[in-house]
């Protein structure tokens, strides 16, 4: 028989530190809310007969967000054994509003004080022992980081699961409100209305006008008239909506346990992380300070430390030791040609060119997570609630920004926290603006051949990008299909911690094993199919890359291209395999100058690069790859989280046709301007783009009013 044990508790109190600790497994930590959503479970390490599921985190069991319903259906519906509710003991007050309400549901519950290693260090002292007698069940002290307690607190859980001892915990309310309850109780017993929920949970429920339980229950309109009437008499009474009124008694029952159990060391000081936050948030500085660190972020991952490693993997590792070494390897032993140059040039060079950005992207990773594990991420997405809410997005919307800037995929999954439908599409349709790690190769690629490794490039590429998301942002806003309020955005800082070694590496390697794991896989596939097709022509014979079927392919679509500073073959298949993965983008010039490399003096995928494009036109790529369509996978994540074909268009659609106008304008006013281009053909690119711009809001708008129109006259 296994034992199920839920993990539940408010969002960064530690459940999925703890829960990796318990089952060993290898979860994302993450630092801001809705990081997890579907929960997930693995098996205790110690008693294989245990299962762990991580829960959501949620600050209350109401019906409002996604992570609030999937919490709270999974400890009324899976009727798990027992409930670990992780509490974090640093924030005790708010953490024991959750508590209250899980205590309510009468499933045997422990509570884990987590985070006692900062309790302990800010000098505070909590009573667990009168906390325990005042909320009727087991309180035990741990530490999810430092791995302090947590087996205790398993088997105390596991033991309370084999007793079945549930818990009659009610939050103790005054008179008016309890006859309140106790009619509501009465008037579900007398009508006999089935259910298997906790009877008092139930009143609570009912009298909070709970929707999800009166759906769930399927009332007459006579017993919700009833139910109404007592609602309606205790409001009149206390003068408060009913719900306020629940939320007031539980404030007032924990501000008592408060006072009774927690000496706080020094009160109403600032702490650290309060000063920190006076620079870091402060309204003038915020946005600079990101900029800052960003800009560090890209210039270490992209141009110095990260070139370095990847300019020796690249020359040294894959060019000369492997490629060298294979080739030498594969002549001497008689090897057919055209065998050597599938596996050297085709491969080798290809997938080579992707693994060798390989040490770039884990030091991307690696600072993003650092930023993100000591809290400083969570700050970010609190600032930019300042800068989206001027164009009716929330800062909600932003944290699957920064979780694409690892994949797009899990960012576009986390739009799911967003509980408006308007805003949860724009977000899917703006999160994959932001570069991932895919796209980082392009960068650092072109800002090589061109820029000479430039420091401004790669961060310059990414604060366009941002640019992008909030331009595109402002317009949608403005049409029917996005028009509206933004939500609050509720979100607690974390205190600022040094972060761990262990989190960080988990962190990093969690995103990082993707592109290895790609390489090895689509992108070997995708090099050896490029390889074929620019080897030989439509009848089978090797040929010069430049006849090839992957040039006469290119060149039907390179065309379209051309407006934008490269209508060359290469860079339209290098764009159009980048579909599948926009590592390809990368592995497609490794194939292509390859190959071409092999008769001429300069081996250097750059140097043929920096012959390709001028600075104008290589920016104007990089602009186009990283705002047009994302790759199939991510297409298949907006699908899902779309749910709908004429959205994933729409998404699609909307995606490229921004990119081409960007690039349409880096390329024409960027030639105008630096390279002594036509004025008039820049001055056409903008009034292009205008034109759209306008023609988008025009519609948009006018459907605003048809459906308008609509709704009146239904
Ligand atoms: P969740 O949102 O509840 O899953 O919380 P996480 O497990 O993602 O943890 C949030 C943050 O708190 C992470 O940065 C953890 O490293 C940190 N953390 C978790 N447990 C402890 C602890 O016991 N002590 C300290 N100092 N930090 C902790
Ligand atoms: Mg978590």
């Amino acid at each position: 028989m296994t034992i199920k044990i839920g993990l539940a508790g408010n969002p960064n109190s530690g459940k999925t530190t703890l829960f990796n600790a318990l089952t060993g497994a290898t979860q994302y930590v993450g630092n801001w809310p809705g990081v997890t959503v579907e929960k997930k479970s693995g098996k205790y390490k110690k008693n294989k007969e245990v299962e762990i599921v991580d829960l959501p985190g949620v600050y209350s069991l109401s019906p409002y967000t996604l992570e609030e319903v999937v919490t709270r259906n999974f400890v009324i519906g899976e009727h798990p054994d027992a409930i670990i509710n992780i509490v974090d003991a640093t924030n005790i007050e708010r953490n024991l509003y959750l508590t209250t309400q899980i205590l309510e549901l009468g499933v045997p519950t422990v509570i884990a004080l987590n985070m006692m290693d900062l309790v302990r260090k800010n000098g505070d002292q909590l009573d667990c022992k009168k906390l325990s007698n005042l909320l009727g069940c087991p309180v035990m002290e741990i530490s999810a980081l430092k791995e302090e307690g947590i087996d205790a607190v398993t088997e105390k859980a596991v033991e309370l699961a084999k007793q079945k001892k549930s818990q009659n915990f009610v939050v103790p309310v005054m008179e008016e409100v309890q006859s309140a309850l106790s009619q509501i109780e009465k008037i579900v017993e007398s009508n006999k209305i089935n259910h298997s929920l906790p009877k008092k949970w139930l009143a609570i429920k009912l009298f909070e006008r709970d929707e999800e339980v009166i759906k769930s229950l399927g009332l007459s309109s006579l017993v919700k008239r009833e139910v109404e009437s007592c609602i309606a008499q205790c409001e009149k009474l206390l003068d408060d909506d009913a719900e306020s009124i629940i939320t007031a008694e539980r404030y007032a029952f924990i501000g008592n346990i408060v006072a009774n159990a927690v000496k706080k060391a020094k009160k109403g000081q600032d702490t650290t992380s309060d000063r920190i936050d006076k620079i870091v948030t402060n309204r003038i500085l915020a946005l600079p300070i990101f900029a800052l660190v960003m800009w560090f972020v890209y210039y270490i991952s992209v141009s110095s430390l990260g070139a370095i490693v990847t300019d020796w993997t690249n020359d040294v590792l894959f060019g000369e030791i492997i490629q060298g070494n294979v080739q030498s390897f594969m002549e001497s032993s008689n090897v057919a040609p055209w065998l050597t140059a599938l596996v050297v040039d085709g491969l080798i060079g290809g997938v080579g060119a992707v693994l060798g950005f390989v040490p770039q992207i884990m030091l991307l990773f690696l600072l993003l997570a650092i930023l993100e594990d000591c809290g400083y991420m969570a700050r970010v997405a609190f600032i930019m609630d300042r800068v989206f809410r001027r164009f009716g997005l929330s800062g909600k919307s932003f944290i699957p920004m920064l979780i694409g800037s690892g994949c797009g995929v899990p960012g576009i999954m986390a739009s799911r926290t967003l509980e408006n439908d308007k805003d949860r599409k724009m977000t899917i349709m703006l999160t994959t603006f932001i570069p991932c790690g895919a796209k980082l190769p392009i960068i650092a690629l072109f800002a090589g051949a061109l820029f000479g490794g430039a420091s401004w490039v790669a961060p310059s590429v990414y604060f366009m990008c941002i640019a992008m998301v909030i331009i595109c942002g402002i317009i949608l806003k403005n049409t029917s299909a996005f028009a509206g309020e933004p939500a609050p955005f509720v979100m607690e800082l974390p205190t600022y911690h040094i972060p761990s070694l262990k989190g960080v590496l988990i962190h990093m390697w969690d995103r990082g094993k993707a592109f290895i794991i790609k390489a090895g896989t689509i992108i070997f596939v995708a090099c050896g199919l490029i390889w074929f097709l620019q080897s030989f022509n439509w009848s089978l014979e090797m040929v010069d890359a430049d006849t090839s079927i992957l040039a006469s392919i290119g060149n039907v679509i390179a065309p379209i291209f051309a407006p934008l500073g490269f209508g060359d073959w290469g860079a339209a298949v290098a764009t159009v395999t980048g579909l599948i993965a926009k590592e390809n983008v990368v592995a497609t010039y490794g194939v292509i100058y390859g190959i071409a490399d092999a008769t001429e003096e300069s081996q250097d995928l750059l140097a043929m690069i920096a012959a390709n494009f001028t600075t104008v036109s290589a920016y104007s790529f990089m602009a186009f790859n990283m705002l047009c369509a994302p790759c199939f996978a991510a297409i298949g994540a907006i699908r899902r989280e779309m749910g709908s074909v004429k959205w994933t268009l729409i998404t699609v659609g909307f995606q490229t046709i921004t990119a081409y106008l960007v690039a349409l304008i880096i390329n024409k006013v960027g030639s105008a301007v630096l390279l002594g281009g036509s004025m008039v053909e820049a001055a056409i690119a903008i009034a292009i783009v205008i034109c759209v711009i306008t023609g988008v809001l025009l519609i948009g708008k006018s459907k605003l009013k048809s459906s308008q129109s609509i709704g009146l006259e239904g």
